[in-house]
């Protein structure tokens, strides 16, 4: 499947010991007789690829997606010598349920213990009139603030073996490879103030408070620009500049850093209702998207439904220092939730983006995609994917012809 480029990778202790531990043996002029030693350290060091993971299944669907994607990183790890060490947290509306609030504390404390989260979504009708404060989605705005996770980049890819499950034509989904760097913690789903009031004729009023400073949109600007470096070299930051004093900051802040720090990377800039037609008229002409929070949101859902499913796709969502977030783009499908029809597919490459961009585990993050690919090609789809001539699998059955997938895989492999 298309590879994801990634701009904002975190370096995970393991990679980073591997490296400082190759450049000390050059600089030492290491030769024959420190084999032995290189050897013994070399073998601790793979000892060292042992990870703390939490797992927030979440509601709805969320907990049977994330039993898929155990196993799968289970298995993986087995192949590969990772060793996981998976702690499992109420988040969402299960949180209020048994606690009564939907971000605990210690499962807050438990994440940023972690070296990286793995969340499968929250929410359901259930829950849907609770106050604000009380609702599964505060819940996870709360998580997102509290890891601090600033950058979230969603890949939008058509992959050939579902180009038919795009509503677009064949000839404008083939091909879509785009990425969304959406900024995650700022705008105006945290702006203040923020509330209802009634005014002075008695009716009542509602307000938020869309708001960037210029930190907040430098940081999220490098981050795209990264993206964008490791991708095609293109970005369009989308903003609503013709209307907004806060799109004008954000357009000025990124075409002076695009200036400055990244001349090589060509910049254009796109209004949001433009860049919503533009997406579903001609999605090839894009390779990387900035945006805000709001604008992102709605963006990020348009481009995955290029793709074909919601249930296809994975996301990550980094800080600038502590454990990744990675998440699927879609909700918990109260719709569908304990009927065995979820796709899982979208949450198990979740895991592979934590793998590759959080734990810096690359190969264990191809093993993933390329099983996900080869399941494809044999042609199983769960319903959201389904067209004629395929097979129709439920989620527990996608799962283990995924494990088939990288048995087989293993297997070939190894008679290299
Ligand atoms: P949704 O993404 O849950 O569902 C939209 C549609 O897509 C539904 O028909 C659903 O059945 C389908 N769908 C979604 N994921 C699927 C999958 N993996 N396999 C097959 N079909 C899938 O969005 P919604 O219906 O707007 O929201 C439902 C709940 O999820 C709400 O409470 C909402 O707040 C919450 N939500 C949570 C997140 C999150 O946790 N990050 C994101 C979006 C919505």
């Amino acid at each position: 499947m298309a590879s994801l480029s990634c701009a904002l990778l975190p370096s995970p202790i393991t990679t980073t010991t591997r490296r400082n531990f190759a450049t000390s043996v050059r600089r030492s002029g290491a030769s024959g007789s420190l084999k032995c030693s290189v050897v013994r350290v070399t073998a601790a060091l793979e000892k060292e690829r042992s990870y703390k993971v939490t797992l927030l299944p979440g509601d709805g669907i969320g907990p049977e997606i994330m039993r898929v994607a155990v196993d799968v990183m289970q298995a993986v790890g087995r192949r590969e010598g990772i060793t996981f060490d998976f702690t499992e947290k109420l988040v969402g509306g299960a949180a209020l349920d048994a606690l009564g609030v939907p971000l605990p504390d210690d499962t807050l404390a438990s994440c940023l213990e972690s070296n990286a989260v793995l969340l499968a979504a929250i929410g359901g009708y259930k829950w849907d009139s609770n106050p604000p404060h009380l609702k599964p989605e505060t819940g996870l705005l709360g998580l997102r603030a509290g890891l601090g996770v600033f950058a979230n980049l969603r890949p939008a890819v058509v992959l050939p073996q579902l180009v038919d499950a795009s509503t677009l034509k064949r000839e404008v989904a083939e091909g879509v490879d785009i990425m969304v760097v959406r900024e995650l913690i700022g705008g105006i789903y945290f702006g203040k103030p923020r509330g209802f009031d009634v005014n002075e004729t008695g009716d009542r009023f509602a307000f938020n408070t869309m708001v960037y400073s210029t930190p907040e949109i430098d940081r999220i600007a490098r981050v795209a620009f990264e993206t964008a470096r490791k991708r095609q070299g293109r970005l369009c930051s989308v903003d609503k500049a013709n209307v907004l004093q806060v799109s004008q900051l954000w357009r000025e802040r990124v075409t002076a850093i695009g200036k400055e720090e990244y001349p090589d990377v060509e910049l254009s800039h796109m209004y949001v209702d433009n860049a919503a037609m533009q997406l579903v008229r001609n999605p090839k002409q894009f390779d990387t998207i900035v945006t805000g929070n709001l604008f992102g949101d709605i963006l990020s859902d348009i481009s995955s439904m290029l793709s074909g499913s919601i249930g296809m796709l994975p996301s990550s969502s980094m800080s600038e220092s502590g454990p990744g977030l990675f998440e699927p783009i879609h909700g918990s499908a109260p719709d569908i939730a304990g009927t065995d029809k979820a796709n899982p597919l979208a949450q198990v490459l979740s895991a592979a983006m934590m793998l590759r961009y959080g734990l810096g585990e690359v190969k264990a993050a191809e093993i993933i995609e390329s099983a996900v690919s080869s399941t494809l090609d044999k042609g199983y789809r769960t319903g959201d994917l389904m067209s004629a001539g395929k097979t129709l699998v439920g989620c527990t059955q996608m799962g283990e012809i995924l494990l088939d997938a990288l048995e087989a895989s293993s297997t070939v492999t190894l008679s290299h």
